[in-house]
């Protein structure tokens, strides 16, 4: 591989993967061992990358995410005492004491899945790709202009770089800018509410079960966590959220407590409390001339389900599999018959967990009667069909 800072306009590379976030860092490591030369553009400088901080969000592992980060070589990188084992959840509407359960057992197999911080995520991603044969990561830049063409597109970088790339990859999160400047649109549902994000330590024990709590006005999530601890995750307007995290730790702390109703004893914060806005983001199209999207660039999901970036593993692991079939066969990487195939694959996978997603997001933060009504009815049919919470359980933890 020719020196990355001494790249010019005659530097030809396969693929070029825009955004070393967990779904671009993951596809640069799939594709490991295919002979194919790969780059990666990221705007953060190479020590944010190596040490990346702490960002509130803890990641729910499904059986099927779990296994693609084995073969990447990411899930043995992971400290054990950091992965917390995810047995049972519950689904609670309002101040009704009835709650739907999905248990591991109800797919006979031991976890519904695993919790895992997303900034170590992040951290053995890039580990993972240190030294790897036939990749370059250019850091602290991005992209400034691609024009596509028969048999490669032109790249621009912002520090005046220009590469040749056979296929251009964006996986710079939902609001992509790279999608935009590949002309392909997305469909935006911004649903005016943010979500919070705090570490804390719990009196009482959680016994390893998540909560999605419904309460009128907000809607609150309790991610259990190793060591007595737990992430609660909270939805309110921005304004709500703004004024808890302009209080006291001690203050916050009560009042996370007061929003959990105190079910969980004292809530004591262990770490700064982040806000994220939720915005959901369906692209128009994952591939096009020579491009393709991966992560949340393709689909950014609500995170209610907690299924962003298990879905952006899969995009990555379908997409690098379509790449490296080609490479082994040695035919072009970015022919349309094989972007296709990815196209298909992954919109069969997301659009139904997309959609559903959106309407349970929507349903749960409706509080008029009517709503209020259709979801309890809904959460007592549901726990009333046994192969329905065998259905998500097994969705769960199939591999
Ligand atoms: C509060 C919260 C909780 C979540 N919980 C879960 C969960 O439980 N389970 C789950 O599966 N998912 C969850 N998610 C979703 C998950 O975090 C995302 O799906 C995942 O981080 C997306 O990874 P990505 O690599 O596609 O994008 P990102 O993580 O957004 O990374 C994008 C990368 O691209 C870089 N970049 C951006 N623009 C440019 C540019 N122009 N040029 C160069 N580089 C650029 C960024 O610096 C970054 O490094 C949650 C999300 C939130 C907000």
């Amino acid at each position: 591989m020719p020196d990355a800072r001494a790249m010019n306009v005659n530097v030809e590379v396969d693929v070029l993967v825009v955004g070393a976030g967990p779904a671009g860092l993951c596809f640069a490591r799939a594709l490991a061992g295919s002979g194919l030369r790969v780059v990666v553009v990221e705007q953060q400088p190479r020590a944010a990358l190596a040490e990346p901080g702490f960002d509130g969000r803890e990641i729910a592992l499904t059986h099927a995410s779990r296994h693609i980060l084995e073969q990447l070589g990411l899930w043995e990188r992971l400290d054990s005492h950091e992965i917390s084992p995810l047995r049972d959840a519950k689904v609670m509407d309002g101040g009704s004491p009835f709650a739907l359960t999905f248990a591991a057992r109800d797919a006979q197999g031991g976890d519904l899945g695993w919790l895992v911080p997303n900034h170590l995520i992040r951290r053995a991603a890039w580990d993972s790709v240190q030294g790897q044969a036939d990749l370059d990561i250019l850091d602290a830049c991005s992209v400034r202009g691609i024009v596509p063409g028969a048999r490669h597109s032109e790249v621009t970088l912002t520090d005046g770089r220009r590469l040749q790339a056979r296929l251009v990859v964006a996986a710079d999160s939902r609001f992509s800018s790279t999608r935009r400047m590949l002309g392909i649109g997305a469909r935006m549902r911004d649903f005016g509410k943010s979500m919070l994000v705090c570490r804390m330590q719990i009196e009482v024990p959680h016994q390893h079960t998540a909560w999605e709590w419904f309460g009128y006005g907000r809607t609150m999530a309790l991610l259990p966590l190793n060591g007595g601890q737990a992430s609660a995750v909270i939805t309110l307007p921005p304004r709500d959220i703004e004024a808890l995290l302009a209080q006291d730790e001690a203050s916050f702390g009560r009042s996370i407590s007061t929003c959990f109703e105190h079910r969980l004893g004292a809530m004591t914060p262990v770490a700064r409390a982040l806000a994220y806005p939720l915005v959901g983001v369906y692209a128009n199209a994952f591939v096009g001339e020579r491009c393709a999207l991966i992560g949340d660039a393709a689909v950014g999901m609500h995170p209610v389900t907690a299924h962003g970036f298990n879905l952006g593993l899969q995009s990555q692991d379908r997409l690098a599999a379509v790449l490296c079939r080609a490479a082994g066969r040695g035919t072009d990487i970015a022919a349309p018959a094989g972007l296709a195939t990815y196209e298909r694959g992954h919109r069969l996978a997301s659009r139904p967990l997309y959609e559903a997603t959106n309407a349970i997001a929507t349903l749960y933060t409706d509080d008029r009667l009517p709503a209020r009504v259709l979801r309890r009815a809904g959460l007592r049919l549901a726990h009333g069909v046994a192969p329905f919470r065998q259905l998500i359980a097994a969705h769960l933890t199939q591999h």
